[in-house]
């Protein structure tokens, strides 16, 4: 119930529609972003509209507009929602953490960057220069990360390609200290390898020299190559990585590139790299000797019993070998980038005896639901984790909500929602989930193709509501190929092909290259590659395979989460052609409905804002009436509270339950507090 907006301008909160249909929902959606509010609430969870143009709302003036207000006191925005984290975490010692959702281009990074910008400008007034010094890293981090996990897609011009978490940890006084990044799965499909970023390394002048480039097809960039190169070298700097670090980052990216071209073919029954000049510019850039880049390229060791033995590649295992050694680089790469900027900035030297509990907000800001014209292992990935976060919410925000007013004796009818947990379980469980089928076909020795795993698919999960493929449903249209597969998600139904998933979930990268790595003599380099240091006859265990690893971590990233005070963030695209003008109706509206926000609407209104047990209300407010202050005598608290309230003609804006007293509008609690102020 924001205040100080017209209503020209649209219902600042969903709460006060007239009436809860989707229709309703869009017409207000639709006539706030033609007004220009791009934000909007449902009780306390911000939906947000992508402007697709600057807008004058991120200012000084904004900041302290916002700065310790409550929500509902200024119109909807996304430093009301960092602000209402921060009193949280400050005032309470709660970990917070803000979830920020919605499709890719809807402006979720945005958003981070806007709420990272905010907690900025609010904290450490008396400019203390360590905590300063801290800010700046923080925020600096994220234009590293961004210049090597993003990329330009059909989508978005800078889309994100791994998913990210932020902890921001806060001293006593409620002032940045430190913090901790977590990623999530990096895209590492060379074609999703910043160009901009490897291009500015200024190799060639022409970049169309590089096939990676090339492949990526996208020669025009919209971001400036050498103004950003400089922004990210500095930023670097600022952050603290070494010269030695960043030249060697540089010869890695050089490295990708130079792969990129190498070119294989036969004479005979032997494998030869036709442009070998590169192999000795691999070897320099890579700090080891060219004929060990050249025998790892060409050749892969085996041991067959006691005997290790040099099997010679065909000319398209070279390739393959090649193409996954450069996605390998890349990702470590960016691993060992996020690992640095971990050691620069955690938390160092806090001690909770002398400076009292540390608290964090996270940030949240991962890859929205896709569907492509056609999905693979990144998207089953992506859409799994989405569900994962829909599960989430619905614990949090649906069900938690409901089973309260149940417990509590309030009268309440139920308001159904779509559980997702059946689908959650068709990809994550134990012997029966996909990603478990999927294990278990690549743990097979010998020849294990896609097909054979959409086989086990279909045999394990034939009868299952959300899963179906072209030979379970031989006559459905959508399901064009025998490979794919179609998964019934919350958000809508996906087909995926099978095609790579055998690949993309083992750890291909033949083991040599492990080893050359691991061998330069550049120790930054080396460092990436610790499993190298094994040699052929020690490999035995098995690395964890990508759905395995990444299933762990949005486990743990869930738990996370759960254990912290949740705020929310919606972001809605409303169009595909990046338009400050247009309001795509139906792409909305699909939108409003796999965000579940018609039912968030539902359980907020009829639901009520604002809970505390009867104790603890009249603690806050026993003062203002004669009845409760400076004791009551009424036979319980529930009693005295209804007398406080009745006193006060709030008896139509709250409900009494078992424990608690729950108040329905926001405006109830701020009059109370004026009352309580003016005591
Ligand atoms: P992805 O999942 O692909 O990473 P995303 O949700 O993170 O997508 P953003 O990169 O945040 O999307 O936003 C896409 C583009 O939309 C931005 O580059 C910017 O041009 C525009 N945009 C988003 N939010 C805003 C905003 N608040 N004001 C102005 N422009 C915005
Ligand atoms: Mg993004």
């Amino acid at each position: 119930m924001a205040e100080h907006e017209s209503l020209e301008f649209g219902k600042a909160d969903f709460v006060l529609l007239d009436n809860v249909s989707l229709e309703e929902f869009l017409a207000n959606l639709k006539l706030r972003f033609e007004k220009g509010r791009i934000y909007s609430y449902i009780g306390e969870v911000v939906v947000s509209v992508n402007p697709y143009r600057a807008m004058n709302i991120y200012g000084r003036d904004t900041v302290e507009q916002y700065k310790g207000r409550e929500l509902y006191e200024r119109p909807p925005h996304l430093f009301a929602i960092a602000d209402a984290a921060y009193k949280a975490m400050k005032r309470r010692n709660k970990d917070t953490c803000i979830v920020i959702s919605g499709e890719s281009g809807a402006g979720k990074t945005e958003a981070s960057k806007y709420i990272m910008q905010y907690i900025a400008a609010i904290t450490n007034p008396s400019q203390r220069a360590e905590v300063e010094r801290v800010k700046n890293m923080l925020l600096k981090s994220n234009c590293v990360l961004e210049a090597f996990g993003n990329a330009k897609t059909n989508r978005n011009d800078n889309s994100s390609r791994f998913g990210k978490y932020m902890d921001i940890n806060f001293d006593f006084k409620g002032d940045p200290i430190g913090g901790h990044i977590n990623n999530y799965l990096l895209e590492k499909l060379v074609k999703g390898a910043p160009e901009s970023l490897l291009r500015s390394l200024h190799i060639q002048k022409d970049p169309t020299a590089y096939n990676y480039i090339k492949v990526g097809g996208m020669i025009k960039s919209s971001i400036n190559d050498n103004a950003e190169f400089k922004a990210v070298a500095d930023a670097m700097k600022v952050i603290g990585f070494t010269t030695e670090e960043v030249h060697t980052v540089y010869r890695i990216l050089a490295t990708i590139l130079h792969l990129g071209n190498l070119k294989f073919g036969s004479d005979g029954d032997v494998t030869l790299i036709e442009n070998s000049k590169l192999v000795a510019v691999l070897g320099e850039l890579l700090s080891t000797k060219e004929e060990n880049v050249e025998k790892a390229l060409l050749y892969r060791t085996v041991a067959t019993g006691r005997d290790v033995i040099d099997k010679q590649h065909t000319d398209k295992e070279a390739s393959y070998g090649r193409d996954a050694l450069a996605k390998a680089i890349y990702e470590r790469l960016f691993c060992w980038i996020v690992g640095r900027i971990n050691d620069i900035i955690e938390v160092k030297n806090y001690d909770a005896r002398v400076h009292g509990k540390n608290t964090v907000i996270g940030v949240l800001d991962i890859y929205g639901f896709e569907i492509f014209q056609n999905n693979s292992f990144e998207q089953f990935c992506i859409n799994y984790c989405n569900e994962k976060l829909q599960q989430l919410f619905i614990q949090l925000v649906l069900k938690q909500e409901q089973e309260e007013y149940q417990r509590e004796g309030i009268p309440w009818k139920h308001i159904d929602y779509f559980n997702n947990q059946i689908i959650v379980d068709l990809v994550e469980q134990q012997h029966k989930g996909i990603f478990s089928v999927l294990d278990e076909a690549c743990m097979n020795v010998g020849k294990v193709t896609d097909e054979m795993f959409l086989q086990a698919l279909n045999g394990k999960l034939a009868k299952h509501a959300h899963y179906t493929s072209r030979k379970l449903s031989p006559t459905d249209k959508s399901l064009e190929f025998d490979r794919d597969f179609r998964i019934r998600h919350y958000a809508g139904d996906v087909v995926y092909s099978v095609v790579g998933f055998i690949d993309k979930n083992k750890d291909t990268l033949f083991q040599d290259f492990k080893r050359l790595l691991y061998n330069s003599s550049n120790p930054v380099l080396k460092a990436m590659w610790p499993e190298g240091k094994l040699s052929i006859t020690e490999v035995t265990k098995r690395p964890l395979t990508a759905a395995t690893l990444f299933k762990n971590s949005m486990i743990s990233l869930v738990e996370n989460l759960a254990s912290k005070e949740p705020y929310y963030v919606r972001c809605i695209k409303p169009n595909d052609v990046k338009s400050p003008l247009l309001f795509e109706y139906e792409r909305c509206k699909h939108q409003v409905e796999y965000l579940g926000l018609l039912e968030n609407l539902r359980v907020r209104r009829a639901g009520f804002a604002n809970r505390q047990t009867y104790p603890r209300f009249l603690q806050r407010y026993k003062m203002i009436s004669e009845f409760t202050w400076p004791n009551h005598d009424l036979p319980s608290d529930r009693e005295a509270v209804k007398r406080l309230l009745q006193g006060c003609g709030f008896e139509h804006d709250v409900a009494y339950g078992k424990t608690k007293v729950f108040i329905r509008t926001p405006r109830t609690i701020f009059s109370l507090e004026e009352q309580r102020a003016e005591m």
